[in-house]
Formats: structure tokens, sequence, C-alpha cells
């Protein structure tokens, strides 16, 4: 079912990386910008993220000795910073999640660079290491974002789901990005998330039933030589019920056998040895996919098929009996 899977180390069977979105209460103030020191409910639930969620999950995963990476805005490693101090110390991998989660496709390239670099220098400061591996907020990955990483020298990113095995990304034929893809039946947030401030308003699973669908994916991944790699949030899985149902998924993965637990940093740094080696050979995505709008669109935005039907003679109608 995967035509060209990744030699991973040791011959394991597939990857799995563990990852987390820390955005804490950042959005809560981008969305509501002038009122959200009045919105306690909402600040508080967002706060659980970094305050409860992490030290407990860094409990979960520490006992069963699998590593975690962590995708944390800059904006919250400077407000949270035990919670940063906390990952360094149990070996999690901090990676780039914007500054203040604003969605890039909605910046300025100016705006966009500034979010990034602002953080790469947060990260390294806090950390000692510049970022390895970016994920965007919301998912927003812009025209400009993908030249911006590589300008920064960011190794991996991970918010296209453009495959199901890393692959790399080109821009305008230069250097290169691993692209590290996940998918959205393996984010918490769809499974879970009702918060009225947001429109966030699905129906909650329990976790066994939101679980069935993450060990769903890692038995495909294990069966056919893939990865898994999830997309989850201290302030969502963080929660008692869902983090005590963690243990049973990592208990099921480790009895399975063959698995490479791994930081992401460390699933790029192989994909780039096994390609250089010339032991394996990946996808390339060539950006930009598009460079505006399409020809085939006028410029007013209608499309010309529209257009052309308009001119076409009418048929003829069929009489009715
Ligand atoms: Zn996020």
């Amino acid at each position: 079912m995967i035509r060209n899977p990744v030699p991973w180390p040791g011959g394991a069977r597939c990857a799995v990386a563990f990852s987390f979105d820390v955005d804490a209460d950042s959005f809560v103030h981008l969305s509501y910008p002038d009122d959200a020191d009045n919105r306690l409910h909402s600040l508080a639930i967002a706060r659980f993220g970094p305050q409860v969620g992490v030290p407990r999950l860094i409990d979960v995963f520490k006992r069963h000795e699998v590593p975690v990476t962590w995708f944390v805005p800059g904006w919250v490693m400077e407000r949270y910073p035990a919670a940063v101090e906390a990952m360094l110390e149990s070996k999690g991998e901090v990676a780039h999640h914007g500054y203040l989660h604003h969605n890039p496709v909605g910046l300025s390239l100016a705006e966009e660079e500034d979010a990034i670099m602002r953080s790469v220098e947060i990260i390294r400061h806090m950390t000692g290491q510049k970022p390895r591996g970016y994920r965007a907020p919301s998912w927003g990955v812009s025209r400009h974002t993908i030249p911006l990483l590589m300008k920064a020298g960011i190794d991996y990113d991970s918010s296209l789901m453009g495959d199901e095995i890393p692959y790399l990304l080109t821009y305008d034929g230069k250097r290169s990005i691993v692209e590290i893809p996940t998918a959205h039946g393996l984010d918490d947030w769809m499974h879970y998330m009702n918060w009225r401030d947001f429109d966030y308003l699905m129906p909650v699973k329990a976790p066994a039933q939101a679980h069935e669908v993450y060990r769903a994916e890692f038995d495909a991944a294990w069966e056919y030589g893939g990865m898994w790699v999830s997309v989850w949030h201290p302030l969502v899985s963080g929660r008692l019920a869902r983090a005590r149902e963690m243990h049973a998924l990592i208990r099921h993965m480790q009895a399975k056998g063959g698995v490479w637990f791994a930081r992401m940093e460390e699933i790029a740094a192989h994909v780039r040895k096994v390609v250089q080696s010339g032991a394996w050979t990946p996808r390339v995505d060539r950006l930009p996919y598009y460079k505006g709008r399409i020809p085939e669109l006028h410029a007013s935005g209608k499309p010309v098929v529209r257009a052309a039907r308009k001119t076409a003679p009418k048929a003829k109608p069929k009489r009715r009996r």
C-alpha cells in the first residue's frame, strides 16, 4: 500500500512521533484582543495546557520512555518558562509554532518573517539550540512560509499532510526541507473540542473512541512500513481521562514491537541520512504549486467555462409527454 517505504533505523516497521502543540491562551488574545482579560473561563481552559497538561503528559511519556516533540509559540514560551524547562529536562524537542499563533495566511511577508525570526531567537535563547522543526499555527501555510523556513535554517515542516511518509519540499529548485506529514484524524481537537467562545462545537468523544482512530492509524502504519505523528494539545489531551488512555495506546504500540519512537528532529535527520547515502529516494514536491491566479480563470475571477457556456447555442428543449 505504501510504494516507497522509508528504511527506518534498526529495521523498524514504522516510526512514531508523539507531538503536541502547546498553544496555551495565545489564540484567546488573538481572537478577542480587546476583552480577552474579561474571558476568564476561556483563559483558564487554555492555561490548563502549560500549567497542568504539560507536567502530567511528561510523566506519562517518562514512564514509558517515549520521547515527545513540543511545538510552542514563542509568546507561550515567554509566558510559561517553567513548562519549557520541564520539556527540556525530560529530553523533549522544542519546535517552532509561530510567535503569537497568528495564522500566516493572513499575514504580510514582513509580518510572517518577523513572527518566524522572533521565535527562532526565543527558542535559541531558551533552549540553547535553534529550532529544527516548524508546524504552522492553525495549519496556515502561506506562499511565503516554506522559503522563510529555509531562510531561517529550519530543517523540517509538519503542516502540509501531502503524504503519509516523509517527503521533500523544494522551492524554486533551491534548497529542500523535509516534510513530516500528519493527518487530521490524529488531531485531538477534532475528537474532543467543544468551546463556545471559538464556535468549536464538536460532540465530545470518549477517550477510548478517539483512541480507536489513533490505533487504526497506527496499526496501518505498522503493517505497511509507514509513520504515525500525532497532533495533540496539552489543553485538550492533558485532561485526566484522555491522558490516562495514552498509557494503553503506548502499551499497544510497544507490544507490537518494531516501532521506532522518535523526536521529529530525529526523523528529519534520518530522512536526510538515507537520502544522502542513496538508501532511499524520496518523493519531491516542488513549490510553489502555483504562482497567482490560474490562467483558466478570467481576471474577474469568473470561471472561463461559465462564460463559454453563455455563448454556446442552446440545445432544443425535449418535448415532454
Ligand atoms: Zn496551535
